[in-house]
Parts: C-alpha cells; sequence; structure tokens
C-alpha cells in the first residue's frame, strides 16, 4: 500500500477492530488475522431453526464513550440504541405464587449523585433500615480514590459490609449493578473495578449508567460492519489465520538505547508474514503463550493467573408475548436480567416473543445440563410473568461462555499489563489489559485505541487515527 507502514493486527475481537480501524483511519498499511471463521471475538452469534441468537446478551452504559465511537464509526450506533434514561424493573417472585413485587432502578431528572435517591429511597425489596444505610456505603464509594492500589486488596462485599450493607442489600441492590458488570458478586468482585464501575456510572454524569444493547445480531453490529469499514479503508482481513509464534530481530549492539528486541513479524500456515508494528489483541493466556509471560505495571505477577468468569445465557422462544418490558431484572429469583430479543432473533413479533435470561458469575450453571437449565429458568419465568404460565415454549437453547471475562478478584489490577511490550513495535490489546475497567466492550476499544495510538507513533505515524467526526477519538483521551 504505496509504501505505508505495515500494521499486524493479531486477533479480531474488539480489541483487534478497534485497534484495526484506528490504524487503518491514520492510512498505516492493515492486516487483521484472526484465527476462528468470524470476527468478533467474544462477542458472536449463531442461527438455529432460522433464528439468529447472540453467545450472550451485550449490554453497555452510556458512560462507554469509547465502545460508543467505535459503534458511530463502523456505523451501528443506531442499531443499538441507549434507552432514553436508566429505568429498570426488579421483580421478586411472591412466595405464595402470586403476582410478582416490583420495584424500580430509574433515574430522575436530578444531578448525580441523586439521579437514583427516589428510585432507592422506595426500593420495596429492601426494608426501611437496609434503605437508610444505602447512602452510608455510596457515599465511602463515591469518596474512593480510583488510583489508591489498595482498593484492590478487598473484595467488594467485604466493603460492602463495612459500611452497614447487610446480605439482603447486598444480594437485592448492590449485586445487581455488580454482577453484570464485574461478572462476579460482590462477595468475590475487587473493590478497584467495581469502584470504577460505581463512579463511572452513577457518581459522575446523572445519565452516564442508561443502558444500551443491540437490536440487531451482535455478529451484525461488530464483526460484519467493522469488516466493511476496514475493507472500504484498504484494510486486509484473514480469518481461519491462527498465528503460531512472533518473529523477532535482536537490535544492533550498541544502538540508541530502547528495547533489546524489535518485532518482525508474525508465523501463520507456517509463514512468516512481516510488519513494522504488531498488535497482539488476543486472550491472555494466548498473548503469554506467543509472547512469553505478559507481566503487569509492577511487574510481579503474570497475565496467565488472571483466570476466567464464565456468562451463561438461556434463550427461550415462546409462542406469545410473555414479556411486557424490554429489559427486566429480578432478585429471589436464578433470573438475574432478561433481555427481549425478538427483534435481533429476527422473530416475527406476530408469532411469539423470543428472551435471553443473562447469568452472570455463571461458574455453577456452567457445568450443568441444558435440559436442567431450561426447565428451571422457564420455570423462574413463568413465577415471575404470570403470561409465560399460559405460553408453550417453541424452542429454548443454551449458551455458555466458560472465559466469558477474566476473573476480576482482588489482585487482578497488577496482572494487567499496558499497551507497550519491551519489544519495539509490539502491543497489547484486550479487555485483560490495563484499563482499569472491568472486562468489557469498553475496556476492549479502549486498549485496541491505546494500543494503535503507541503502534502508529512506533512506525512514525503520530497522527493516532484520523481526526474525523464519528471516528475513535483522539487516542489520548482513551489511554488508561
Ligand atoms: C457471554 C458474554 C457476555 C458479555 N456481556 C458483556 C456485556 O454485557 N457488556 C460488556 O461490556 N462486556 C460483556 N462481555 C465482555 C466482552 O464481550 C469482552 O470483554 C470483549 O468482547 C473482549 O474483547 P477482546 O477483543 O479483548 O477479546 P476477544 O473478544 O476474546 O478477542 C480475541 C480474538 O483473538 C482471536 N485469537 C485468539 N488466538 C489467536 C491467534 N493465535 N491468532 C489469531 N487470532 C487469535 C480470538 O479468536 C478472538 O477473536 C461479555 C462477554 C461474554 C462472552
Amino acid at each position: 500500500m504505496n509504501g505505508a507502514p505495515r500494521v499486524v493486527v493479531v486477533g479480531g475481537g474488539l480489541a483487534g477492530l478497534s485497534a484495526a480501524v484506528a490504524c487503518t483511519d491514520a492510512g498505516a498499511d492493515v492486516l487483521v488475522l484472526e484465527s476462528r471463521p468470524r470476527l468478533g471475538g467474544a462477542t458472536w452469534s449463531f442461527r438455529r431453526n432460522g433464528l439468529s441468537f447472540d453467545n450472550g446478551q451485550h449490554v453497555y452504559m452510556r458512560c462507554c464513550t469509547a465502545y460508543r465511537r467505535f459503534l458511530e464509526r463502523v456505523g451501528s450506533a443506531g442499531d443499538a440504541p441507549l434507552q432514553e434514561r436508566l429505568a429498570i424493573p426488579v421483580l421478586r417472585p411472591s412466595a405464595g405464587g402470586g403476582a410478582p413485587a416490583l420495584a424500580w432502578l430509574r433515574r430522575n431528572d436530578l444531578p448525580a449523585p441523586l439521579q437514583l435517591g427516589t428510585a432507592l429511597a422506595t426500593y420495596g425489596h429492601l426494608g426501611t433500615a437496609d434503605r437508610l444505610r444505602l447512602g452510608r456505603a455510596a457515599l465511602a464509594l463515591r469518596r474512593l480514590r480510583l488510583s489508591d492500589p489498595a482498593l484492590d486488596s478487598e473484595t467488594f462485599g467485604a466493603f460492602l459490609a463495612r459500611h452497614g450493607q447487610s446480605e439482603a442489600a447486598i444480594e437485592r441492590l448492590w449485586d445487581l449493578i455488580t454482577l453484570p458488570t464485574v461478572n462476579l458478586h460482590a462477595g468475590e468482585a475487587s473493590l478497584a473495578l467495581a469502584a470504577k464501575v460505581f463512579q463511572t456510572g452513577l457518581f459522575t454524569e446523572s445519565d452516564a449508567a442508561d443502558l444500551g444493547w443491540s437490536r440487531v445480531p451482535l455478529a451484525t453490529l461488530h464483526g460484519d460492519r467493522a469488516a466493511a469499514v476496514l475493507r472500504a479503508g484498504g484494510a486486509a482481513i484473514r480469518k481461519r489465520a491462527k498465528v503460531t509464534a512472533l518473529r523477532f530481530a535482536d537490535r544492533p549492539p550498541g544502538s540508541a538505547a530502547g528495547p533489546a528486541r524489535a518485532i518482525e513479524g508474525v508465523v501463520v500456515d507456517g509463514e512468516t508474514v512481516e510488519a513494522d508494528a504488531v498488535i497482539l489483541a488476543v486472550p491472555h493466556e494466548v498473548a503469554s503463550e506467543l509472547y512469553g509471560p505478559v507481566r503487569g505495571p509492577d511487574r510481579d505477577g503474570h497475565a496467565t493467573t488472571l483466570g476466567r468468569s464464565p456468562i451463561v445465557d438461556v434463550h427461550v422462544v415462546y409462542d406469545r408475548k410473555v414479556l411486557d418490558h424490554d429489559v427486566v431484572a429480578a432478585v429471589g429469583s436464578p433470573v438475574q436480567f432478561l433481555f427481549d430479543t425478538t427483534a435481533s432473533s429476527g422473530l416475527d413479533p406476530a408469532d411469539g416473543q423470543c428472551v435471553a435470561a443473562s447469568i452472570s458469575g455463571a461458574d455453577v450453571e456452567q457445568g450443568e445440563r441444558p435440559a436442567v437449565l431450561v426447565v428451571r429458568y422457564t420455570r423462574a419465568l413463568a413465577e415471575l410473568f404470570p403470561a409465560a404460565r399460559h405460553a408453550s415454549v417453541v424452542d429454548a437453547v443454551v449458551s455458555r461462555e466458560r472465559a466469558a471475562t477474566f476473573r476480576g478478584i482482588p489482585g487482578t489490577a497488577a496482572l494487567r499489563p499496558r499497551p507497550a511490550t519491551e519489544v519495539a513495535g509490539l502491543f497489547l490489546a484486550g479487555a485483560w489489559t490495563d484499563t482499569g475497567w472491568p472486562a468489557t466492550m469498553e475496556g476492549a476499544v479502549r486498549s485496541g485505541v491505546a494500543a494503535a495510538a503507541l503502534a502508529l507513533r512506533s512506525v512514525g505515524n503520530d497522527r493516532g487515527g484520523s481526526r474525523r467526526p464519528g471516528d475513535l477519538g483522539r487516542p489520548e483521551e482513551v489511554v488508561a
């Protein structure tokens, strides 16, 4: 490509795609190598009996600015709208089989952090004493300094207990936000990651936690649209292209101070593909295999020990409408969050409704047989939605992601590397790298844009992405 620097991006998940788009926008000669037959990484879709299902429901918040810019850039923002204002009905089944109790997590027009004040003061799933104590923990959480390394030495659950939160308050309120964002219960989640979520989502801007999600299959929203933008910009994409090794060159003795080695290329299908810069946007285990032990900022830990946390989704197709809201949360039920996925599945609403029950921190569920999960979840849905008691289940399918995210427990901050490596021209990206965010789409995109900025600088192209409106933004805004 007319002598433009060649940037090879290994991995076509959100981190790799956003890095590739940023480098393509900056005029680099980009090649994306993805081992699977599809792009999108941990966000993908499959077809069954004529309908489309996602590997797991994906949600983002208005404060996910880098991810939103990515959606804009690839032309997908209109297909993943945000709620006008955060409003989630929270149901609790009644013991006697009657109508479930309902409370709302809904913001008002007051500035942060008062926007949820009314909702919390009237949150009927907690007793008066628990509700009165919520403010104490919220204030303490708001005062935490995210840069304090001590936050990553304690669980969020321990912090909440120290600030007067009962088990009921943790289970029926705090976990509603911790589980889908950190992918662990508060009792296991790192305080550092939970504090990042609560401070960014609830304590800064009043609309920061408004929720958005896709109304088209994730494969379309991310992989297909990004591929079209990349190809239009002249980038090449190779699928089923598993990178098996990296090629390094020793820098000549006496060369200017800097890394002792430089990247030369990557090996795919037994052949070396040369590169001026390589962005390794693969999961942490693969990065460690290809590059060697990847270390966190304080250099005492290896990213290989980041562990994993599963997510399981139970998708149910009913012969009629059972759910009146597009999203519902539940407490005192196996259901955590339930989404109406009729639009993205392609089901005609006249023929029924498709719903997805998303189970985060699913250590138990990921080892259970699909038939067992389907029975448990269709029963739980019947408890929550009277209409489901009379509806027929036309189809049900379980999707499981054993390694959906890294395990965001205390101690993980020290294991997450920054994008620059000890090899000139080699950069790391991925939701598992040091973004400050839990393993999320926002973290993945941030990491990709940050790695792209460094890669472009290393090849002498500091434009750092185009500055056209709607692009991925200036990298300095997103470098963690
Ligand atoms: C079921 C589920 C639900 C989730 N829900 C949410 C949510 O609601 N909100 C949210 O923000 N986040 C959610 N996440 C997390 C989010 O999807 C991830 O954090 C993000 O997509 C990770 O992107 P990534 O690019 O860092 O990694 P990945 O998506 O894992 O991409 C890495 C890519 O590298 C490729 N690769 C691996 N080895 C090689 C090799 N040797 N050569 C070439 N390519 C290779 C892989 O095939 C993969 O495509 C969820 C995840 C799952 C699985």
